[in-house]
């Protein structure tokens, strides 16, 4: 077997740069600021604190585990994948009974053998909130929304990522109006599983393309 570890040599891809990694959390004087402007809008009869407490109640219940359960069932199901594509938060509120109200638009991307989808805001950090909570701090690092469009394949690389040469890598940009999901390929040897076993291989960094769903090694 000849140099199995490495890739073609006109790649200019040295890692000299940084890697991707979190950034602080906001200091003192930007948490006091959040809680000025809280308490103001009260005041002033804005939103309330009641309101502000109930939207932070329906913000927690948004997990990935809530995305992984829409991946597991678009897997098994192939009506309701087919509407989940054509009408992704209407379906998603209809079969899980939910509510999730928005004026964003919800995409979702499927990724197949031929094409694997990665999705960025390279502005700031707009991310499938209703469905997947808050988005990891490297999502919103100037590494990440920066590297991401320009060399995708060495960014997967880094997550430990295995995406074949072959397969057409798209990077899909945020913006204010249209946020999207990464619907994964769902991994072979699984055709015995059951939805639960399925949702259990659908992680965050799978539903916004930095990884892929792998089975748990024995
Ligand atoms: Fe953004």
């Amino acid at each position: 077997m000849s140099h199995p570890k490495h890739h073609d040599h006109d790649h200019d891809h040295d890692h000299d740069h940084k890697p991707i990694e979190s950034q602080q959390e906001p200091a003192g004087e930007e948490r006091f600021l959040e809680q000025a402007l809280r308490e103001l809008l009260d005041e002033k009869g804005v939103v309330t604190a009641a309101q502000i407490a109930q939207q932070i109640d329906i913000q927690d219940s948004r997990t990935p585990a809530l995305g992984a359960k829409v991946v597991a069932k678009a897997w098994v199901n192939p009506s309701f994948k087919q509407d989940l594509l054509a009408a992704p938060l209407e379906t998603i509120n209809k079969t899980f009974g939910l509510t999730i109200n928005t004026p964003l638009e919800l995409v979702v991307l499927e990724n197949t053998p031929d094409v694997h989808n990665m999705v960025v805001c390279t502005l700031c950090s707009c991310y499938p909130r209703m469905l997947l909570g808050i988005p990891p701090a490297w999502y919103k690092s100037t590494d990440y929304r920066s590297r991401v469009v320009i060399e995708p394949r060495a960014v997967l690389k880094e997550f430990g990522a295995h995406i074949s040469d072959e397969t057409e890598i798209r990077v899909s940009d945020s913006t204010a109006d249209v946020r999207y999901l990464v619907l994964p390929l769902r991994p072979q040897g699984t055709d015995m599983f059951t939805e639960a076993q399925l949702e259990a291989l659908v992680t965050r960094d799978t539903m916004i393309g930095t990884a892929v769903p792998k089975l748990m090694e024995s």
